[in-house]
């Protein structure tokens, strides 16, 4: 009876299960440019939301619009100051932050991930599988390093050989999604970056957009099926690693508005006051969002490292600033949800970064989040170069770095 009653709850339980897509170096504006009809069939259920890359312009955490960087952002919510990924060589990233994979198997290690990709180094070095410094994860499947394959794929002038990885790529995800339905799913899809470099704006470059949003919808398509079949909850995410030049659409990599400007393209229903009203949403919010989707529960200290906020469920606090003057670091945040205070929280030092141990906080106050703000009377704290705040509300943590610049 006992068993009967167990296997019941389990039934209604709905099964959660998320996927995210990057499509490499597709501005905002090329989405209004060119038919994108599968996307738009996924936002029509959710939203379609503009959200930037590179971290914030001219602060201590702005992060180069470069693809592994791009990457990392989503993977990690969290920007380049932390995860120490400038460039596509990938030489000293900080695994102190773990991805999302990792927060998910260190809950659910019997639940399966999976990641499909056109480049592998986001497999071997990103995740990091079979590393010391990220526990040995092992992802349950994956499917890349075609493009070491010049047998298979010999690599042309005029990059075929790419779209052709792509829809293997494309291919193989939606098998066994269809099939064995990881619980957490990364497609990579690189053909547009290499349309976007070759031939700028242009109609090579729309073309590509046109076949990347034709791949991802054989991947909703899948997830479609397997909501009908298995009745599983799903959660799609697409989203890109950075945006192209203005001039010529060739490049990116700087600070301009066009090269930062990403976007969210989700089934999400319904997404927050946050998702909808702030006006800078931005990639770091993805893993807060699946997080929360996949019930996976993050530690307090790891709450206080993310750089992002979820854009489903509620949230109290977003938007944290901090300027320091003589005497004071004054403080300031957008409510967006008035319930219950803000504790605001300082730490001198920062061993999370340095060796992955936790960091000793000081509780400073305790002040209704609607007061949007808050100084801190630097009078009666330790001298530091270096300051760490933290502000816990409710239903989300976010944080501020001070950094004493060399003059
Ligand atoms: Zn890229």
């Amino acid at each position: 009876m006992a068993a009967f009653i167990g296997a019941a709850s389990i039934a209604s339980a709905q099964k959660k299960k998320a996927l995210f897509v990057i499509i490499d170096g597709v501005s905002r504006d090329v989405l209004d440019s060119v038919p994108t009809p599968s996307l738009h069939a996924i936002a029509k259920e959710g939203a379609l939301l503009n959200a930037y890359q590179g971290g914030e312009r001219n602060e201590f955490n702005q992060t180069p619009t470069i693809s592994a960087p791009g990457y990392t952002n989503v993977l990690t919510g969290v920007w380049y100051h932390k995860h120490n990924v400038p460039d596509n060589a990938i030489k000293a990233i900080n695994y102190n932050y773990p991805t999302i994979f990792r927060l998910f198997k260190d809950q659910y290690p019997n639940r399966k991930t999976a990641v499909f990709s056109s480049w592998q180094d986001n497999r071997t070095k990103l995740i990091g599988e079979g590393l010391p410094q990220t526990a040995n994860i092992k992802m349950d499947f994956h499917f890349d390093g075609l493009e070491l394959d010049t047998v298979k794929y010999p690599h042309d002038k005029a990059r075929k050989f790419m779209s052709d990885i792509d829809q293997a790529v494309t291919d193989e995800a939606a098998r066994v999604i269809s099939q064995d339905a990881p619980d957490l799913s990364w497609v990579y899809l690189e053909f547009t970056d290499d349309m976007g470099h070759m031939y700028g704006d242009s109609e090579q470059y729309r073309e590509a957009v046109k076949l990347a949003d034709a791949r991802i919808g054989q991947l909703w398509e899948a997830i479609k099926q397997r909501k009908e079949k298995y009745k599983e909850d799903w959660l799609i995410v697409v989203t890109t690693d950075h945006g192209r030049d203005a001039k010529t659409g060739r490049n990116h990599g700087g600070q301009s508005d066009r090269e930062r400007a990403s976007w969210i393209v989700t089934n999400a229903k319904p997404v927050n006051r946050y998702a909808t009203e702030a006006k800078e949403i931005s990639v770091v919010d993805i893993l807060p969002t699946i997080a929360r989707f996949l019930d996976i529960k993050l530690a307090a200290e790891q709450q206080k490292e993310l750089d992002g906020v979820p854009l489903i469920g509620k949230v109290s606090v977003v938007k944290p600033m901090a300027v320091k003057t003589d005497d004071k670091i004054k403080l300031s945040w957008t409510p967006v949800n008035n319930e219950g205070k803000v504790k605001v929280l300082l730490s001198t030092s920062n061993n999370y970064k340095q060796t992955g141990v936790h960091d000793k906080y000081k509780l400073i106050g305790e002040v209704p989040v609607k007061d949007g703000k808050f100084d801190i009377d630097l009078s009666r704290e330790v001298s530091s170069n270096f300051y760490k705040i933290a502000l816990e509300g409710k239903y989300n943590t976010v944080n501020r770095w001070i950094i004493k610049k060399d003059k």
